[in-house]
């Protein structure tokens, strides 16, 4: 029988060992670190045999075919042996993809990725088709392709799946922007990480779509090399090039070769200039899957967007709190500010993922009264930022770097925590920071 081994015991891992045991394969799952208790008992449920604290080298080694979780990188040295030894190694949609016929709507970019993917399952889903959501998000693709039987998936992509991706191809590829991100996973060498991002495009034929942002300075070049077919529209904040869809007066244009949509910019729920292109995106994909009109405008309106993104949490005493805490990289917090129309008091810092703050220096200057700086190691920040800002400081805790933001800041200003960091110095993740801040917002 084929042996599958699952590298990695998380979501992506547990929910593609479910799917390769339904599909009759002999599974094994192996992880070096420890597995959740939940997945455990789901694994034991299953009778699914794993191991955790470590990797047993022959018996991954003697695969048929490894299904890797995103988590673990190619370099990591086992990975590294199995495609030495010609084993293939697939991400979980690679191998889930084999077991459905559901069409697919997959989003990348360096940002934007989860809004995007929430907005259009949203539209989807309210227009009432069949629609499953997946990826980094919620529950495992593969697992849903084991226990639902859904007619499309709306699936998130990173490079780190995507790298793992042959034979996989979308109906619908959404490629939102590239700049540099996660350097530190591709020897900080960005054009490997470019060459992930753009196989979201890959095997598409004519009858496919490959929507992605007129301007992006990357893109633009890196389309020129593309051998797939799928056909092209992009988005744009005003009509420029080939831009189908755009800003026009106040309102937005999204024309499709069968439609011609237009909605007040007022009317949509997500606001700030990197949001309109979110909001561009997924119009394209609902008017290319025949969403009506009517159907469209309302989502468009009424999405109540996601956590921890530009996420309002409260006024106090005039002064507005934004948790923007999944900005874990400079771009984001550039848009981020950008949104932003009052002066701003900014929180950032964490593990810096090689980092380059040029991009947001003129906004900092323009618009910030006070940096806080909050990490474990903040040198970076202060080699790049002293002398550029007259109020600096440095703290520990979330609950300092909150009543610090709010000694700092004057009536009318914000209050923002967009950190162009990752979070795992002083937090257990992205989500942890913000609810830490929002915890400490309210308790002013
Ligand atoms: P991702 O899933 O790609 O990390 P999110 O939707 O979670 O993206 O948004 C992360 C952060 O990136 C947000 O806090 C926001 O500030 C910023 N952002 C969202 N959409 C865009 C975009 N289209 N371009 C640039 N920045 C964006």
């Amino acid at each position: 029988m084929n042996k599958i081994i699952i590298l990695g015991g998380g979501e992506s891992g547990v929910g593609s060992a479910i799917l390769a045991q339904a599909k009759g394969f002999d599974v094994f799952l192996s992880d070096s670190g420890t597995l959740q208790d939940k997945y455990k008992a789901e694994l034991n449920q299953y009778g699914i045999p794993f191991e955790e604290g470590g990797h047993t080298e022959d018996l991954v080694l003697a695969a048929s075919e490894i299904v890797k979780s995103p988590g673990i990188p190619n370099y990591a040295p086992l990975v590294h042996q199995a495609m030495e030894k010609g084993i293939p190694v697939l991400s979980e949609m690679e191998f889930a993809k084999r077991y459905t016929s559901a069409k697919m709507i997959c989003i990348t970019g360096s940002n934007g990725k989860t809004t995007t993917t929430s907005l259009i399952y949203h539209i989807l889903k309210s227009a009432g088709l069949n629609v499953g959501l997946g990826g980094n998000i919620g529950k495992s693709f593969a697992r849903q392709v084991a226990e639902n039987n859904y007619d499309y998936y709306v699936l998130e992509l990173s490079s780190f799946q995507l790298e793992n991706m042959y034979s996989f191809k979308a109906d619908i590829a959404i490629l939102l922007n590239i700049t540099p991100d996660h350097l530190d996973r591709y020897d900080h060498d960005i054009q490997k990480y470019i060459d992930a991002k753009m196989r979201i495009a890959q095997n598409q034929t004519e009858s496919d779509a490959f929507i992605f942002w007129e301007e992006d300075p990357i893109v633009s070049k890196e389309i020129k090399k593309l051998v797939s077919k799928g056909k092209q529209y992009t988005f744009a904040e005003h009509k420029v090039g080939n831009a189908i869809a755009y800003l026009n007066d106040h309102e937005i244009d999204i024309n499709t070769p069968n439609s011609a949509f237009i909605m007040e910019q007022d009317l949509l729920a997500l606001e700030g200039l990197h949001n309109l292109y979110n909001s561009l995106a997924s119009g394209i994909a609902a008017k290319l899957l025949d969403i009506t009109d009517e159907n469209l405008r309302h989502s468009l309106s009424d999405f109540q967007g996601v956590e921890h993104r530009l996420e309002k949490v409260a006024k106090v005493r005039g002064i507005q709190f934004i948790n923007d805490s999944k900005a874990t990289n400079v771009n984001s917090c550039w848009y981020a500010l950008q949104s932003v129309k009052t002066k701003v008091v900014l929180i950032l810092g964490g593990t810096d993922k090689g980092n380059d703050y040029t991009e947001i220096e003129q906004l900092v200057k323009d618009k910030v009264r006070a940096l806080v700086f909050l990490g474990v190691d903040n040198s970076k920040l202060h080699k790049f930022f002293d002398g550029k800002i007259a109020k600096i400081e440095d703290v520990q805790s979330m609950k300092d770097a909150v009543e610090k933001a709010y000694e700092l800041a004057e009536e009318g200003d914000t209050v923002l925590l967009s950190p162009c960091c990752a979070s795992f110095d002083l937090f257990k993740n992205y989500e942890d920071r913000g609810n830490q801040f929002k915890e400490c917002v309210r308790k002013l």
